[in-house]
């Protein structure tokens, strides 16, 4: 009995583990057949992605070669492949490898040089931002082109750039209104300035777009086209004077044309005065205008990323901006008469004028600037008169202001009572003519083509006195600069509106 309860009671542990003992090692065991399982098929998994990125790799690399041979052996770009290729097989670090794959990648692909869309899709967009389109009257401008692409306009630079056929009004429409930086960068490429200056060819492109668009282009007359203008006579009366000037003056010479009139709103300065004007009372009725242009310059180069002159001298920029301020603020027409004769006293005497003398070669700098500023009616007629239309327009524009404010019209600005051609006259005689026989002692012969425009224009202008003054202006001067076809002969101001013929017309 005994035996049997103890062997009952020893037996029931070993039946319970025989039962559940095995069935719960069972369980484990089959759960550990799938968890094998599921390692194998992940293993599998594994491997087959580890074949495939092998064949890949093979393939790149394969390719790699492919490419890397097309390349010239001797070429600094296969020697850097090759270099490239060295530091990758020495390399375990698979992610260094991999970039350096990709380096070679490219730099084995024929699109080197080509701009990777999505990245230029972003600085077009900075760029539209920055070049906001305005209501145009006087210069299209298209935000969309590619300044710098070989185009109708570089080949127009290229070819005319020293030329006194020049026409701004052209290269401003063939340009999709870009003159400012084309002609600016033509220039400093010619005296070597972008190497002198030590600056990038972005910088100095972001400071010309910046200059350009702080021109107003629904001004018909004092807008970038104008700016790029005066800039080109500049060049002309740098290359052609007896004087050798040294870079340091060619860069003031040229940053002063270009920026000399930003933001001018198409009114003179006396009527901001007369009109109380924010600007002439900021300015205390001194040169309004010219103050301004000058402060927008400077505040342009106070921004790093368009400051063309930092990596000059503290010396060289104070020197710079001294000439630069002296010879926007003298393009006030109010101190026209004075500093010619200031000049010309100067230089009847030949001891006293000395190109060494800081104060004497600025005295020349200014009148160089003033004969640039007004130098329109010394291009050929047709370029000449171009100019004329625009100038008369932003006039005429000021006499309606005036006229509508009770104020009295000025000379010259009157829409129905101007006699265009005697204006243009009464202009080459008194005003032109002077400045440039002033300025012809530096100017050996140089000035001869000039001379001889001069003479034209004022003949032409002339005979076209008898006509009444509306026959001057038979068309819009809004389509006149709309024009996107510029005909270079638009008008023939010389005959009667019915003899008005283009181009096209012929
Ligand atoms: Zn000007």
């Amino acid at each position: 009995m005994y035996l049997f309860i103890i062997s009952s009671f020893t037996l029931l542990p070993i039946t319970y583990f025989l039962v559940y003992g095995f069935r719960d090692r069972a369980f484990r065991l089959l759960l550990q057949s799938d968890e094998i399982k599921n390692l194998v098929q992940a293993n599998d998994g594994l491997s087959k992605e580890l074949k495939d990125l092998i064949l890949l790799e093979k393939d790149a690399l394969r390719e790699e070669e492919e490419k890397v041979k097309k390349i010239d052996f001797n070429s600094p770009l296969s020697k850097s492949i090759l270099k490239l290729q060295e530091i990758r097989s020495r390399n375990h670090d698979s992610e260094i490898a991999y970039q350096i794959t990709e380096i070679i990648k490219i730099l084995a692909s024929n699109d080197l040089f080509k701009v990777d869309l999505e990245d230029k899709a972003v600085d077009d967009q900075e760029n539209l931002k920055r070049n906001t389109p305005s209501p145009k009257f006087g210069i299209l401008i298209d935000n969309s082109s590619n300044v710098f692409k070989d185009n109708d306009a570089t080949n127009y630079i290229r070819n005319n750039t020293d030329s006194i056929d020049f026409d701004t009004i052209k290269l401003t429409l063939i340009s999709s209104g870009h003159p400012v930086v084309y002609i600016g960068f033509q220039l400093f490429q010619k005296y070597n300035l972008i190497s002198t200056l030590k600056i990038e060819t972005d910088l100095l492109k972001d400071f010309f777009l910046e200059v350009e668009s702080q021109y107003d282009p629904t001004v018909p007359y004092h807008n970038c086209a104008h700016a790029a203008d005066v800039c080109q006579f500049m060049n002309l009366l740098i290359q052609n004077s007896d004087i050798d000037f040294p870079y340091e003056d060619i860069t003031s010479m040229l940053i002063a044309a270009l920026w000399h009139d930003m933001k001018h709103p198409g009114f003179n300065n006396n009527f901001l005065i007369q009109t109380s004007h924010d600007l002439a009372i900021q300015y205390n009725d001194i040169s309004v205008l010219e103050n301004m242009h000058s402060f927008l310059g400077f505040s342009i180069l106070q921004n790093q990323k368009y400051n063309i002159l930092k990596n000059l001298s503290k010396e060289t920029n104070k020197s710079i901006r001294d000439q630069i301020i002296s010879m926007v603020l003298a393009t006030d027409m109010s101190f026209h008469f004075e500093l010619i004769g200031k000049f010309k006293n100067k230089i009847a005497s030949e001891t006293s004028f000395d190109i060494g003398k800081l104060s004497d070669k600025k005295l020349l700098m200014e009148m160089m600037m003033k004969a640039a500023d007004i130098s329109n009616a010394s291009r050929p007629f047709e370029v000449a008169m171009g100019w004329t239309f625009q100038i008369m327009e932003e006039f005429f524009r000021q006499g309606e202001e005036e006229n509508a404010r009770n104020l009295p019209i000025s000379t010259f600005m009157n829409r129905n009572g101007t006699d265009i051609s005697k204006s243009q006259v009464s202009f080459i005689d008194f005003v032109v003519t002077p400045m440039f026989d002033a300025i012809s002692p530096i100017y050996s012969n140089s000035l001869k083509p000039a001379y001889e425009n001069l003479k034209r224009n004022r003949t032409l202008w002339s005979e076209a006195r008898n006509l009444p003054p509306n026959n001057l202006l038979p068309l819009s001067l809004t389509k006149y600069t709309f024009d996107s076809k510029f005909r270079k002969k638009s008008y023939v101001v010389t005959k009667a509106e019915r003899d008005v013929v283009t181009d096209e017309d012929q």
